[in-house]
């Protein structure tokens, strides 16, 4: 059977009708805000007191889009006859946030725990160029990334915190002894 002619029209003005009565679902962002969830992958933030500069995140990365370049310093030896020690020193770290597809993969591998997720996301710029954030832009996301979530209060206590309870007790109890030729 031919369809009635204008019914098409109608139907369509009728869900218009519906949903002209119905609370928008849409947020008009900017103006609002996204409501995002804390571990969002917005941009990366580098501790660089952590990096060793050990370069296996750039080495993971599968869009080869950290640049790190560094140089060797000579540490002196710590005790008369020991060996000097020689230690990387970062020059550059830089993301381009152009070619970074999100992957966390960097994050994941690093071994020292230099890199993490912000969420911070509004980094938009009108020249690509801008997208490539060197080391102290990288540093200045570090301020945004949320803290890690409270342990699951049945855990096992990180072994972490036993080093450092170890470390700290061992430097109060080396405080607390009388100094040489105190009475
Ligand atoms: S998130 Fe993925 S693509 Fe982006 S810098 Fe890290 S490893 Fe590379
Ligand atoms: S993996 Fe971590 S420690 Fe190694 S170079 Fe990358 S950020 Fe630095």
């Amino acid at each position: 059977m031919a369809p009635i002619p204008g019914s098409g029209l109608a139907k369509g003005l009728a869900v218009t009708l519906r949903t002209m009565t119905k609370k928008s679902v849409t947020a008009p962002y900017p103006d609002t805000q996204p409501d995002l969830p804390p571990r969002t992958r917005g941009v990366i933030g580098l501790f660089e007191e952590n990096c060793t500069v050990c370069m296996l995140c750039a080495r993971e990365c599968p869009d080869w889009c950290i640049y790190i370049d560094s140089h060797k310093e000579t540490v002196p030896a710590a005790t008369p006859g020991g060996r000097d020690r020689s230690r990387n020193v970062l020059d550059r770290f830089a993301i381009d946030f152009s070619l970074c597809m999100y992957c966390g993969i960097c994050i994941e591998v690093c071994p020292f725990d230099a890199l993490f997720w912000s969420p911070e996301f509004e980094y938009a710029e009108t020249d690509i160029r801008d997208l490539t954030h060197e080391r102290d832009k990288l540093r200045e996301w570090m301020w945004t990334v949320p803290a890690p979530p409270a342990l699951d209060p049945g855990a096992e206590e990180p072994k972490e915190l036993a080093a450092a309870r170890k470390t700290a007790d061992k430097l109060a109890a080396a405080q607390a002894e009388p100094q040489e030729g105190e009475s």
